[in-house]
């Protein structure tokens, strides 16, 4: 157990993107006081925080400075360096531990923990050069992915191989540098188990969310997801099982494919927030965005049932392409709740904000967001 941080207490957040801001607003709602910690400025969250710091995240001093005047550090980027992490914590708590994000930040770390753990993954092979790549490619067979160690996010860093005298092509194409080479996995869907954990050992989720990607970057989110009590059951299992064996405090969310025979692959972790859990705001009793702040500052979790089913569309800067969308077309869907993040310059494949749909019968969330979501640019 720690000693909570309550309400009037400021909590500082390493990063100022979308995360932060959907965090500082639960945080502001429950009378904490939020500063926000990154290189840029009239951020996503510092707009919402009351106190914005603009430095590069080597600057150790500055980081120390930040974390002097706060109660808790957390983060809502997994890229945060492990020494910015450290002097944040020469200063405050940081939670979860830079631990946490050491093993978590590197493909290569993160698979060695899932596989000394004793977690079901995607084979792989780790890779340092070309000839280890040919070795692997052997070994795994194509088509296969190719994945820089260190995360590139949305699929940035990975090239898929499809057969083996692409090897030299995907090998400079990802810069040359340490990497892991995954079997292609032909799945039948992906899902993500978003969960919390206190520094009690207090563990809550949202149940399996299943999610669509398009060019690798998530599209659109369905809670519950449509998979069998027993695969939402089991994968449940393996995220508190990732959960305890990490020690998380705060709250973390495993991503998995699912097979053709049902079985559940881990994908990847990120211990924070996650886009597919974004749904918990308008659908839950308590979001995974509270549910973080609690967890951070040593308060009981809240619940995490849900009101009602849901389904997430992502909005990126491509809806841009021809002038502002419609917003009143979007709000003209009584059951649909649209989130902007307050970014200024929509760049294709940016994400700018999600609209959530609610409804008894999640297929008709899911067809409901994805008619709102085209009635933007009609
Ligand atoms: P990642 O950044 O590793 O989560 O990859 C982004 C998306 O690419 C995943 O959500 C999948 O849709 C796809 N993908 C990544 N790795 C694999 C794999 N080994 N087999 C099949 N699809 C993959």
């Amino acid at each position: 157990m720690i000693k909570p941080i309550l309400p009037g207490a400021t909590v500082g957040v390493l990063g100022s993107g979308q995360l932060g801001r959907m965090f500082a607003i639960a945080a502001r709602r429950m009378g904490y006081r939020v500063h926000t910690f990154s290189p840029d400025e009239d951020t996503p969250t510092g707009q919402v925080a009351d106190m914005e710091v603009k430095a590069p995240y080597d600057n150790l001093d500055a980081v120390s400075e930040f974390a002097s005047r706060v109660s808790v550090v957390t983060f809502e980027f997994e890229n945060v360096p492990a020494p910015t992490a450290e002097a944040a914590a020469s200063r405050a708590p940081v939670r979860p531990s830079g631990s946490i994000l050491h093993t978590t930040q590197q493909r290569i770390r993160e698979k060695a923990f899932l596989t000394r753990a004793g977690l079901p993954l995607t084979p792989y092979r780790e890779v340092r050069s070309l000839d280890g790549l040919n070795r692997a490619l052997a070994d795994l067979g194509c088509p296969a992915v190719l994945k820089t160690a260190a995360f590139g996010y949305d699929g940035k860093g990975q090239f898929r191989i499809d057969a083996p005298e692409r090897a030299e092509e995907a090998w400079n194409a990802i810069g040359q540098q340490a990497a892991v080479l995954e079997a292609f996995i032909d799945f039948d869907r992906e899902i993500s188990v978003v969960a919390a954990r206190g520094s009690d050992g207090q563990f809550v989720h949202y149940g399996a969310i299943e999610n669509q990607h398009s060019r690798h970057i998530l599209d659109l989110s369905i809670a519950p997801a449509r998979v069998s009590e027993r695969t939402a059951r089991q994968a449940v299992e393996l995220a508190r099982c990732v959960l305890e064996e990490l020690n998380v405090v705060g709250v973390l969310c495993v991503e998995f494919f699912v097979t053709r025979d049902e079985d559940l692959l881990i994908n990847e972790l990120a211990p924070r927030p996650h886009n597919s859990g974004h749904l918990t705001v308008d659908a839950c009793v308590t979001s995974q965005f509270e549910q973080q702040l609690r967890a951070v500052c040593g308060l009981p979790l809240g619940s995490a049932a849900m009101h009602r089913p849901a389904a997430m569309a992502n909005l990126l800067g491509d809806l841009w392409a021809s002038g502002e969308p419609d917003w009143r077309a979007a709000c003209s869907f009584p059951d649909v709740k649209l989130h902007l993040y307050g970014k200024l310059d929509p760049r294709p494949g940016r994400k700018m904000g999600h609209l959530t749909a609610l409804h008894h019968d999640p297929e008709e969330a899911y067809r409901t967001v994805v008619a709102a979501r085209a009635s933007l640019t009609r």
